[in-house]
């Protein structure tokens, strides 16, 4: 979809306005989902959208938009697959899932958070601003422009007005013209109507230096519903603002207190929205070799999102070139940059899913893995995530190493998928590094089994090379070492015969 940007479309400083563009995008996604569905579709939720740059009068707006990934659960249709044509497809549709578990985990997350935070005192500060005074009302009347065919309302239209409400509520707090930054993910609880009444609600919940959190509640109300008072909840969002002065610098905004029992509670929903917001934007922008994330509530979602998301990565990369063949191994390695990774294929006669169960469990590493001398589960987060503490003897010439690891274990979707177990390092507070190991880091690791027959399957292990791990890789492709195929044949050794055992 392409749009001019036109002075109508614009605020006062001449860019366009959040509102417009959030429209268009709904819209453009509506209409990729309707054409995959073959029906008529409404916006259920969205996910966080940040604003990184602002686009003016005159230029042009290209929104591209891809059915990413079908999901069955629709009450009322249907869906059948989506097709996928080229690996970046793939890969999205994989990562289209793990999006899903964030969306549908928010709720618990943010709910540790909260618990959380009501040990901590809100704002004592003396020139707080009481967040009373910046309370927006607005109530719109649905009309036929603003609706689709059927009568529903377009939940970018519905977007766009919070937009509005809640620009006004932050404007009361620096007397400037506030940029929408971003949007916290939310739902549609319910749709709306042409001939509605929609009621908007907006206050600042909280602000944090040059931002400023918004809540708007909306709420619809057809003309029987109107004169009972009787409002129907559409959908709760949070908008966070930034506001510029006549330089352009960022303004501060002053500190608010609330002033009644929900007050405080929205104080702290916005302390624990901004560390999930914030934790997010920082794993994705995260380059492959910093020190490992802490694993903390608010971020465990993303780490395991980030956890599947890299191997999925690096598993469907083209150009991986074959440096050794055995008869039922095969090593191939991937170079990038100065980023390097192995992988090691083996054609194992287990059925996919016993492989599965085998190698997602850690702790029955060492039974073939050398580089394994203890394996100890730190945390079961859940049947999927588990946290390990791994040791590895000393090297020549090196100390004794030890690793603290997420291991993220999936199931596929549909029978064509592979099994994941995703590996990569988590800094836990309960395990700090000890004098007696060198504390090392997995940057991205883990197996990917693929199902050949009900008796066999490929088992892909994975590996973005570190530099702890770069001798013992130079040693086996310069022929000095064979410890790669050796593990290999090990692993298959060990699931065939477990495999004979059940
Ligand atoms: P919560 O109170 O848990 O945040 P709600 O759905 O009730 O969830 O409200 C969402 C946001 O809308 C609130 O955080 C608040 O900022 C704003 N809001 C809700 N009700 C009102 C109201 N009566 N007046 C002003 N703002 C409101």
């Amino acid at each position: 979809m392409c749009r001019a940007v036109l002075p109508a479309h614009a605020g006062p400083r001449g860019e366009l306005g959040a509102g417009p563009l959030l429209r268009w995008m709904d819209a453009a996604a509506c209409l990729a989902a309707e054409k995959h569905a073959g029906v008529s579709c409404v916006t259920a939720s969205m996910d966080d959208i940040q604003f990184e740059e602002a686009a003016r009068v005159g230029q042009i707006i290209a929104i591209r938009t891809k059915v990413n990934r079908a999901f069955k659960t629709s009450m009322e249709v249907e869906l059948k697959p989506v097709q996928l044509l080229s690996a970046e497809d793939h890969l999205e549709h994989s990562l289209a899932i793990e999006r899903r578990r964030i969306r549908l985990g928010y709720v618990q997350v943010f709910q540790k958070l909260m618990q959380e935070s009501n040990k901590e005192d809100t704002c004592e500060e003396k020139d707080a601003v009481s967040t009373e005074h910046t309370h927006v009302q607005s109530t719109e009347l649905v009309l036929p422009p603003h609706a689709n065919h059927h009568g529903n309302t377009f939940g970018g239209q519905i977007m766009a007005w919070m937009q509005t409400v809640a620009s006004i509520s932050a404007s009361r707090l620096c007397r400037s013209h506030p940029i929408l930054k971003a949007v916290n993910m939310f739902k549609f609880w319910g749709p709306s109507f042409v001939g509605d009444r929609l009621v908007f609600n907006a206050i600042v919940n909280n602000t944090f230096h040059n931002s400023v959190e918004v809540g708007v509640r909306v709420e619809a109300y057809n003309c029987e519903e109107w004169i009972q008072d009787q409002p129907r909840h559409i959908n709760s969002a949070f908008l966070i603002f930034n506001a510029l002065d006549d330089k352009g610098e960022l303004l501060t905004f002053p500190r608010v207190k609330p002033t009644t029992q929900d007050g405080v509670r929205r104080y702290h929903g916005a302390i624990a929205r901004r560390r999930i917001l914030l934790t997010r934007k920082c794993m994705l922008s995260a380059k492959g070799d910093k020190p490992s994330d802490a694993w903390e509530t608010s971020n465990q979602a993303y780490l395991s999102y980030s956890n599947i998301a890299a191997l999925t990565h690096l598993a469907g990369k083209p150009g991986w070139d074959i440096t050794k063949t055995l008869d039922n191994v095969k090593i191939w390695t991937h170079e990038e940059g100065a980023v390097l990774s192995f992988k090691v294929e083996m054609q194992v006669k287990v059925p996919s899913h016993v492989a599965f169960s085998l190698l997602s469990d850690f702790s029955l590493r060492q039974r073939w893995d050398r580089h394994f001398l203890t394996c100890e589960v730190l945390q079961a987060v859940s049947e999927e995530e588990k946290i390990y503490h791994v040791t590895s003897g000393p090297t020549a010439g090196h100390q004794p190493r030890d690793f603290v690891i997420l291991v993220s274990q999936r199931q596929p979707c549909q029978p064509q998928e592979p099994y994941t177990v995703a590996v990569r390092s988590v800094t836990l507070r309960a395990m700090p590094p000890r004098p007696e190991f060198c504390r090392s880091e997995i940057l991205c690791a883990g197996f990917q089994i693929h199902s050949n027959s009900s008796s066999s399957c490929t088992v892909c292990y994975f590996n973005q090379v570190t530099s702890g791990v770069m001798p013992y890789l130079a040693a086996n492709l310069t022929g000095s070492s064979k410890s790669i195929e050796d593990t290999a044949l090990e692993c298959i050794k060990f699931l065939e015969l477990e495999d004979s055992k059940c």
